[in-house]
C-alpha cells in the first residue's frame, strides 16, 4: 500500500486495485486491470496448489492401503545419490522414445503428442490465454495464407491475424515456424494485449475433422486405452501410456472412416477409393486390429492386476503374524481367506497370460500363495520376482523368502537370501533379525547375537529382536545382558495378545521356551480365549 502510495504521489499513476471488484470490470467492460491478473493468476495458482498439498493427504485419508498417520514424518530429500530412482528404465525408456518420439508422430503429427496427449499442454493453454507474449502482424500481410499452411498445431494463423492482429488460438506453441516461412515478414513475436482481452462476438468459425459421435467415441476409447496400459507389468509410465492412447485413439478413428466412408487416405496413400480398400488400406488394417488387440490384451492383463491389488490391500494381518510359523491360516479371518484365494486367481491370470513378467505383481501372488498354505510355491514366486525386481523392491522379495525359508527349516537358504536382500537395501533391519535367527539355527550363535545386536543398534524399538538377544544371552548364562535386553523389549512390546503369541512362537522356534512361555501366559492374560490357541 505505502507502494502504490509513493508511486501515485511521485508518478501521478499507480497500479489499479488488486480487489475482486476491479476484477469483474474485465469480462464485463473488457478492461484489463491488475485485479484480473492478480486473481487469474491465484486461481492456477489455487489449482496447482489444490493437486500438489491437498489431493495427496486426501488419497491418504481415503485410500485403504494407507494405514501411517495423516500427515507422514518428514525426511531429508533435498540432495540425492540415485538420481535415476524416478526416471524409467532403458527397457521402459527405448518403447518409450519410440511410442511418443516416432508412433505419435507418424499418426499425429509433427506435435501429436504435446497437443492431444499431453496433459501440461491442457493447463498451459489456460495460462496461455493470459500471455501477452504472442505471434502478432504488421500491415505487411497480404493474406498469402502461406503461414496457415506450415503450422502443423492447425491455426488458422491468416485468418486469426486479420482478424485480431494476432494469434489467439490456445493450440499455438511459439514454434516461430510461421514467422519464419512469411514472405513478406509480416510476422513477429511481441507483447501487447493477451487473447483474453479479444470479443468473443467475432470469434473465427473452425472447421473439425470428426462429428460429435466421433468425437464421443474417440474420447471414450483414449480413456480406455489410457486405462489399460497404464502401468501394465508395472511398467509403463504415465505419458507414454497417453502417447499409446492417442495413437490407438487415431487408429479406432481411421479404422471406422475406413469401413464407413467410400474414399479415404492416410498421407500418399490411398486407403479406400470407390468404396474398394486398397492394398494400403488392407495394411493399415491389419497394424490398427494389431494395436488395439494388444491394448485390449494389456486391459485384460491390467484388469487382473488392478483386481489382485485391490485384493491384496484388503489383506490385514501384521506381516510378523502371518511370518509367525508356517501354517499362517489361523491368523487369517474369512473375509482374508477369501480375499487370498480371489487376488491369487486373479494374479496368477496375469501371470500366465501376460507377455511380460511383472515382478511387484508376482511377490503378490508369493504372498498369496503363502498365505493360502503352499510355502514352497511363494518361495519359487518370490526367487522369481527377485530376479526382475531392483533396489528396495528385490531386497523385501529376498527378505520374505529368506524369513519363509527360516520358517520351513532350510536355514543355510535363508541366510543366502537374507544376505542378498541386505546387499540391496543395507538399512533393511528385519533381514537382520531373520539372519540373526538363520545363523542361530545353523548352531553359530556368537554371529547371531551380534546380528541381532547391531539390528537393535539400529532401531531400539525391535521387540522380537530385543526378546530374542535376551534369550539367547539366557541360554548361554549370560543372565545380566538378559535381563538388560528383556526390559528393553518389554518398553517396547505392545501389549497386544496376538503380539505376545507371535513373539512366543518366534521364541519358541528358536528353543528359548522360558521366554517364550513368558509371552504366551501374557497374551493368556491379556485374552483368556488364547488358552485354547495350539503353541
Ligand atoms: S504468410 Fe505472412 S503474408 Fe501470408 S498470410 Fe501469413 S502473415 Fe500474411
Ligand atoms: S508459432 Fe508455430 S504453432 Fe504458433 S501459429 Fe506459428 S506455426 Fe503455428
Amino acid at each position: 500500500m505505502v507502494a502504490h502510495i509513493i508511486q501515485w504521489r511521485l508518478m501521478g499513476r499507480t497500479i489499479s486495485p488488486i480487489e475482486p471488484s476491479e476484477t469483474m470490470h474485465t469480462l464485463q467492460r473488457g478492461a484489463i486491470n491488475a485485479g484480473f491478473i492478480f486473481f487469474a493468476l491465484a486461481i492456477l495458482a489455487l489449482i496447482a496448489a489444490l493437486y500438489m498439498f491437498v489431493w495427496p493427504t486426501a488419497y491418504r485419508f481415503f485410500s485403504p492401503s494407507e494405514t501411517g498417520p495423516l500427515i507422514p514424518k518428514f525426511t531429508n530429500h533435498l540432495v540425492t545419490n540415485n538420481f535415476w530412482q524416478t526416471f524409467p528404465s532403458v527397457a521402459v525408456a527405448i518403447p518409450f522414445l519410440f511410442i511418443c518420439g516416432f508412433v505419435t508422430v507418424y499418426f499425429l503429427g509433427s506435435k501429436g503428442f504435446c497437443t492431444y496427449a499431453c496433459p501440461y499442454g491442457g493447463f498451459f493453454s489456460l495460462a496461455d490465454k493470459l500471455s501477452p507474449w504472442r505471434i502478432r502482424v504488421t500491415d505487411a500481410c497480404n493474406q498469402c495464407g502461406h503461414c496457415t499452411a506450415t503450422c502443423t498445431s492447425n491455426v488458422l494463423i491468416h485468418a486469426e491475424v486479420k482478424q485480431y492482429k494476432m494469434v489467439v488460438d490456445p493450440g499455438c506453441m511459439k514454434c516461430m515456424d510461421c514467422v519464419s516461412v512469411c514472405p513478406n515478414d509480416a510476422l513477429y513475436f511481441g507483447f501487447g494485449k493477451p487473447a483474453v482481452a479479444i470479443s468473443k462476438s467475432s470469434a473465427i468459425r473452425k472447421n473439425y475433422s470428426l462429428t460429435w459421435a466421433e468425437e464421443v467415441l474417440g474420447a471414450v476409447v483414449f480413456l480406455g486405452s489410457f486405462l489399460s496400459v497404464r502401468s501394465v507389468y508395472g511398467l509403463v509410465p504415465f505419458l507414454m501410456a497417453l502417447g499409446c492412447a492417442s495413437v490407438t485413439t487415431f487408429l479406432t478413428l481411421r479404422t471406422w472412416r475406413l469401413l464407413t466412408t467410400k474414399e479415404l487416405s492416410f498421407y500418399r496413400f490411398g486407403l479406400k477409393s470407390g468404396g474398394k480398400i486398397q492394398k494400403a488400406g488392407w495394411g493399415f488394417l491389419t497394424f490398427s486390429i494389431f494395436w488395439v488387440g494388444l491394448n485390449a490384451h494389456s486391459g485384460w492383463v491390467r484388469y487382473h492386476e488392478y483386481a489382485g491389488d485391490r485384493a491384496f490391500q484388503k489383506i490385514q494381518v501384521p506381516d510378523e503374524l502371518a511370518l509367525a510359523q508356517t501354517n499362517p491360516t489361523p491368523w487369517l479371518s474369512p473375509i482374508e481367506r477369501e480375499n487370498a484365494l480371489a487376488g491369487k486367481k486373479h494374479f496368477q491370470t496375469a501371470s500366465n497370460f501376460g507377455l511380460f513378467i511383472n515382478g511387484d505383481a508376482l511377490s503378490k501372488l508369493a504372498w498369496f500363495e503363502y498365505l493360502s498354505g503352499d510355502t514352497e510355491q511363494s518361495v519359487k514366486l518370490l526367487s522369481q520376482a527377485a530376479a526382475h525386481q531392483k533396489e528396495q523392491a528385490r531386497a523385501l522379495s529376498l527378505y520374505y523368502r529368506g524369513a519363509i525359508l527360516n520358517r520351513l527349516g532350510r536355514y543355510e537358504q535363508a541366510r543366502t537370501s537374507l544376505d542378498e536382500a541386505l546387499v540391496e537395501r543395507q538399512d533393511l533391519i528385519l533381514a537382520r533379525q531373520e539372519k540373526g535367527e538363520s545363523l542361530w539355527q545353523l548352531g553359530r550363535k556368537e554371529e547371531a547375537i551380534s546380528v541381532w545386536t547391531d539390528a537393535v543398534q539400529r532401531n531400539a524399538s525391535l521387540a522380537l529382536a530385543s526378546n530374542q538377544l535376551a534369550g539367547a544371552e539366557r541360554s548361554l548364562g549370560k543372565f545380566e545382558e538378559a535381563i538388560a535386553h528383556e526390559k528393553q523389549a518389554d518398553q517396547f512390546t505392545p501389549d497386544n495378545p496376538l503380539y505376545h503369541w507371535m513373539i512366543g512362537l518366534r521364541l519358541k522356534n528358536l528353543g528359548m521356551k522360558e521366554l517364550a512361555e513368558k509371552h504366551f501366559q501374557r497374551a493368556i492374560q491379556l485374552d483368556p480365549g488364547y488358552q485354547v490357541r495350539s503353541k
